[in-house]
């Protein structure tokens, strides 16, 4: 299939992602993180009220090095303060870990389930749970960096972001925000940029013809440096890092390349395509990039892929569900261990 038109905000999301990975940090001469350190991209997280469309990890590389140790699942919240507090020689739970502010009775079940996944170790002595960490957590976030992605910035788009990034330059959760838009021949217009806090970056993208590569990014506007470590209106500085350490762990467990755990690639038209060094899916039965949404069991043009597709070892390009699945997994397993 030749280069898709990313026609949608999914599909410039997607090649924003791979940029990411490609071209971090846009205004350092290397293209693998602002010094050569690895990142992680991920998208639509954050918190309750704020959901970033990308999200960038930058990564210390020895504590990326150490936290793989911990597996490629996601370590959530419940898990994480055991994770993090579990002690070197063994103890009686309460005495070691803090105290959650919820009955200890659901840390007890949080024990029971990271020891089954090999996050620590536990045994029971008497009737009391002692722990023990088989490794210490190790401080692997160096910078988080949220990108929100409007693909056709008009007033009105303009307008709406606008308070989008006010929030998030006023709660500070990430060190630094970008606005990620499309190129249009001339530069983004003075006007509609003076609608942003003067906090966040600028970044435009041309993905028609050659589709993303390291260099796809033009910087028309350069982000301040957030104070991350500081309380904010919402957050105290404990909680503001309790968020940021699950911000980051959801980010490395799900990577960006998850969408075919909510899309349809079992679905006989769905197809990816390459557009330069990144791949986005493309609808047969549309003829164009399908969105995330629309891509789902409620799609009326779905329909399933025939089965005796599924020994035929089809190849990247229009594969059936499973050679498609496998092919992002093994890329986001790469990305991880960059
Ligand atoms: S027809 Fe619907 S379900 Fe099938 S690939 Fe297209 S958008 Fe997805």
């Amino acid at each position: 299939m030749s280069t898709p038109t990313v026609d949608s905000e999914f599909s410039f999301e997607l090649l924003v992602c791979r940029w990411a990975e490609l071209g971090w940090h846009p205004t350092a001469a290397s293209s693998d993180g602002a010094d050569g350190a690895p990142v992680i991209v991920s998208r639509q997280l954050g918190t309750q009220r704020r959901r970033w469309d990308t999200i960038v990890i930058e990564c210390d590389p020895a504590g990326l090095a150490a936290r793989r140790e911990f597996g490629d699942r996601a370590i959530d919240g419940e898990l994480l303060p055991i994770v993090r507090h579990a002690p070197a020689e063994w103890a009686y739970y309460r005495d070691a870990l803090p105290d959650p502010g919820y009955p200890w009775r659901y840390v007890r079940e949080a024990i029971h389930r990271a020891a089954a996944r090999g996050l620590v170790e536990k045994r029971k002595n008497g009737n009391r749970i002692e722990i023990r960490r088989k490794r210490p957590y190790p401080d692997w976030v160096r910078r988080i960096v949220a990108v929100e992605n409007k693909p056709d910035l008009d007033a009105s788009a303009a307008a709406a972001l606008s308070d989008q990034l006010e929030h998030d330059v006023e709660t500070a959760l990430a060190d630094e925000v970008w606005l990620a838009t499309g190129r249009t021949g001339d530069r983004v217009e003075p006007a509609l940029l003076r609608q942003f806090p003067v906090e966040a970056g600028v970044l435009t993208f041309d993905f028609a013809g050659p589709g993303v590569d390291a260099d796809a990014a033009t910087v028309d506007w350069l982000p301040s440096e957030l104070d991350a470590a500081a309380p904010s209106e919402r957050f105290d500085a404990a909680e503001k890092a309790r968020r940021r350490r699950l911000i980051a762990e959801r980010a490395y467990g799900k990577g960006w390349r998850s969408i075919t755990e909510t899309m349809r690639p079992d679905c006989r038209w769905f197809e990816v395509a390459r557009a330069g060094r990144g791949i986005v899916p493309v609808c047969g039965a549309k003829g164009r990039c399908q969105t995330e949404s629309e891509c789902s069991s409620r799609c009326g043009s779905f329909e399933p892929e025939p089965p005796q597709w599924r020994t035929k070892g089809w190849p990247i390009d229009g594969g059936p569900g499973q050679g498609v699945r496998e092919l992002l997994e093994r890329r986001r397993e790469r990305a991880r261990r960059r």
